[in-house]
């Protein structure tokens, strides 16, 4: 048993649940995008495993880009202001984008980023999660494509980070209190 698994209280998501969810949505979009060369946008660093998954799950020539956003500050993120620490090499004015992410919660971040990526006069302009946590929206924000809806609880692995760790986890897992306390 390696120092990863002893600090996980349960996992919520297998590895095979989210690989067949995966290629599910992987299906799905390039149905949906398959003649649009779509522009994937991985919001980093959470999205990014889910992100090269769900590219290789989709069939379809496409292409891929990396945003990175921060939140001002505790004090601030309940206005939603977000700072932009990497932003698109790409223009898409009149490309079709979709933003890939790797959980909503308050949807305060991803808002203020759809707001920043309309102003460029994109063809169309989706959101793709692999998690929602609903019950903390604070923001009217509906996903495109979800993968799972979850209950409110803080969540690390595939992608997802406490302190800049977990993210390499391949499952979806809870926490336990002595990890953080
Ligand atoms: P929002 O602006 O929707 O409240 O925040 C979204 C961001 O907060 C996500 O992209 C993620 O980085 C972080 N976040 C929200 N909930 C969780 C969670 O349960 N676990 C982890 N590791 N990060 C979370």
């Amino acid at each position: 048993m390696n120092k990863l698994m002893t600090d996980v209280h349960e996992i919520l998501l297998t590895r095979e649940e989210i690989e067949d969810k995966v290629q599910e949505l992987g299906k799905t979009l390039a149905a949906e995008y398959y003649d649009k060369r779509p522009l994937l946008v991985c919001v980093l660093k959470g999205a990014l495993i889910f992100m090269a998954d769900l590219s290789r799950a989709m069939n379809i020539p496409l292409e891929v880009d990396f945003m990175a956003v921060s939140s001002y500050g505790v004090s601030t993120k309940s206005s939603g202001v977000v700072r932009i620490l990497k932003d698109l090499e790409t223009s898409i004015e009149g490309r079709h984008v979709l933003i890939v992410e790797d959980i909503i919660d308050t949807g305060l971040t991803l808002n203020y980023l759809i707001e920043n990526l309309k102003f460029r006069k994109p063809a169309s302009l989706k959101i793709c999660t692999l998690l929602d946590k609903p019950s903390r929206r604070r923001v009217q924000l509906q996903p495109d494509y979800c993968g799972f809806v979850i209950p409110d609880e803080f969540v690390i692995g595939y992608g997802l980070d406490f302190s800049e760790i977990y993210r390499n986890l391949p499952f979806i897992g809870v926490l336990k209190p002595e990890a953080y306390q």
